[in-house]
């Protein structure tokens, strides 16, 4: 184990942009930007006891704490939680009109920022020490639509919704329930559409409906400048391209408008739990390739969890299915094991109850959400890689299904506690979904690898309710275990890529292995939209040009700057 001495973190704050670190930052005028704005101070100091980590819908409420709170770094790179990533002041965003004030007064002023939903970023994209932080969290106005023209377009989607940056999950299914429209969201209720879709998006039933970046149709975005713009595939259709999987950099998104899609008549979960890592998966295998091989793989997403919490030497298959009855899901689900069943979705009905903290299924509707131990979690190490179908065609499935076990039994992750994990994350990868789900997906800017390939190989290891200081050390032994993991799956599925806004804090080569060859033209709209690198944050695009350092050089302490 070794003590982090000199953090090496990209943030805002490491641009020649003024923070509170600096004596610049008290001489701002700050009071012309309050006399048009809430601007509050941000306490920062820590008070361990006032923070309820059990509580992710309070935490994601509060403009000093993120979600989650921290990623492990490596003995050169610190992990972000172990420094101060407090911002100095919020802005409470309100309006349209308040984004705009708050980025005149960025860009005439030189202010370091960060701009926040909810404070999910495993890396903390959304969290830069001393800065000025624009929250999102009160934008939660909603719009649904019959049939919604985007602005300057001839043609008109059937079905659509506009949200509030600061729209969390919850009340997008809440109110999909209400509406009996679906829109594409996650599998957690607190998570933010904004910070999700931009990145890309995934959830249960993506396979059938597409990403959070194929269904965004416009977008309402503040430029660096304070410029009010409406992106969408007829103007600006450079940034809308952007903003549709090339992540947080280019403007702060103040609504945002998606497809919706008719109710969905069948929809259910089938679980069940095989006897080894190899078997399991091989057996899995077997029984995907031919759903693939039908065209019925459409119809299921989930995950299968190898180790962790599927138990020592056990793999775990949790499938939701949608669009097929349960008698078609169970028939299906035969060749996979006889002792499995197709449970059809409760609480699908309207006017069940809608609190998301209260009960594991969280809220009603078509997206089965919850949060059980997420809230502040500490992230060791993560890691994801594309996987195809021909990885487990007949002649590849053992080895693909050897590997996973190898890496399910380094020492380290078997068994070290329920967090951790192999996880083969079937919602991640579109190829072979159906036309529904296949039809805007090139327009986006993801790496291209999720049109072809059916899903993620995902490792996650994370200590739950935990929040690191300056003295955390680093897990010597998860980073080491990191690096066979690496070898094992490069080896693997060397070169296909990864989610951005599930990867790998460390990675070296991100700009490749989160957007694949749409990285130069998103690097363009980046240096078009956003030349000054305002809109700045770790493994963000343009975050490796000459003025924004990788290296800060100088220890942060959790508690205090
Ligand atoms: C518990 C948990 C469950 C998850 N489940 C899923 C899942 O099922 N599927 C999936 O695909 N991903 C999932 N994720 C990953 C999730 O999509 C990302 O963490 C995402 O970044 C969260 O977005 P946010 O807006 O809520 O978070 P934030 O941390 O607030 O923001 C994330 C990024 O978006 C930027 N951003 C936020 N708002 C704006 C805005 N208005 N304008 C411009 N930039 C903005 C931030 O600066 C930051 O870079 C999960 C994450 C967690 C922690």
């Amino acid at each position: 184990m070794i003590l982090l001495a000199t953090p090496m973190l990209s943030t805002a704050a490491d641009l020649d942009r003024c923070t509170a670190a600096d004596s610049c930052f008290d001489k701002l005028p700050w009071s012309e930007l309050e006399s048009r704005v809430e601007v509050e101070d941000i306490q920062q100091d820590f008070p361990e006891a006032d923070v309820d980590a059990n509580d992710s819908l309070w935490m994601t409420s509060q403009p000093r704490y993120t979600f989650h709170t921290g990623m492990s770094g490596s003995p050169s790179i610190a992990g972000w939680a172990n420094v101060n990533s407090t911002s100095a002041k919020v802005v409470h965003l309100r309006s349209t009109d308040d984004a705009i004030h708050a980025l005149q007064f960025v860009s005439k002023n030189k202010v370091a920022v960060a701009v926040r939903g909810t404070g999910h970023d495993w890396f903390g994209r959304s969290s830069a020490s001393g800065t000025l932080l624009l929250w999102t969290h009160h934008l939660n106005e909603t719009h649904w639509h019959d049939a919604f023209a985007p602005s300057g377009c001839n043609e008109s989607v059937n079905g659509a919704v506009t949200l509030g940056a600061g729209v969390q999950f919850w009340q997008l299914y809440q109110e999909s329930d209400e509406h009996r429209r679906i829109a594409m969201g996650g599998t957690c209720a607190t998570v933010g559409h904004v910070g999700f879709s931009t990145g890309g998006g995934y959830g249960d039933f993506s396979r059938m409906y597409g990403s959070g970046a194929s269904n965004l149709v416009e977008a309402e975005v503040v430029l660096a400048t304070g410029e009010k713009v409406i992106a969408n595939m007829c103007q600006y259709a450079d940034l809308f391209r952007a903003l549709r999987g090339g992540g947080g950099a280019f403007g702060l998104v103040t609504k945002a408008t998606y497809r919706t899609y008719s109710w969905p008549q069948w929809i259910g979960s089938a679980n069940v739990t095989f006897e080894g890592y190899a078997d399991g998966v091989s057996r899995f295998g077997r029984w995907y390739r031919s759903v693939v091989q039908q065209g019925l793989s459409k119809h299921f997403g989930g995950q299968v969890q190898v180790g962790g919490y599927a138990g020592n030497n056990k793999s775990k298959i949790e499938l939701a299915y949608v669009g097929s009855s349960a008698e078609h899901c169970r028939a299906l689900l035969q060749n996979l094991s006889a002792d499995i069943e197709c449970v059809p979705r409760f609480g699908l009905a309207s006017g069940e109850s809608a609190d998301p903290t209260s009960s594991a299924v969280g809220v009603p509707g078509w997206e089965n959400s919850w949060e059980a131990d997420q809230a502040s979690s500490y992230h060791e190490l993560s890691l994801s890689r594309y996987f195809r179908l021909e990885d487990i065609e007949e002649g590849r499935l053992q080895s693909f299904a050897e590997a996973i076990d190898h890496i399910a039994s380094i020492p380290l992750l078997e068994g070290i506690d329920h967090n951790a994990g192999v996880v083969l994350g079937l919602n991640y990868g579109l190829g072979h979904g159906s036309d529904t789900a296949l039809a805007h997906v090139r327009e986006t800017t993801v790496n291209p690898e999720v049109s072809d390939s059916l899903g993620t190989v995902k490792l996650d290891v994370r200590t739950a309710r935990f929040t690191p200081d300056a003295n955390t050390l680093m897990n010597t032994e998860a980073w080491e275990a990191l690096q066979s993991v690496r070898k094992v799956l490069d080896e693997l599925l060397g070169g296909r890529g990864s989610y951005y806004n599930e990867g790998d804090y460390t990675e070296e080569a991100w700009q490749e292995s989160y957007w694949g060859s749409n990285y130069p033209e998103l690097l363009r709209t980046k240096s078009k939209y956003d030349p000054d690198n305002i809109f700045s944050c770790h493994q963000c695009v343009g975050s490796e040009k000459s003025g924004f350092r990788e290296s800060v050089g100088r220890t942060r302490r959790l508690r205090g700057v």
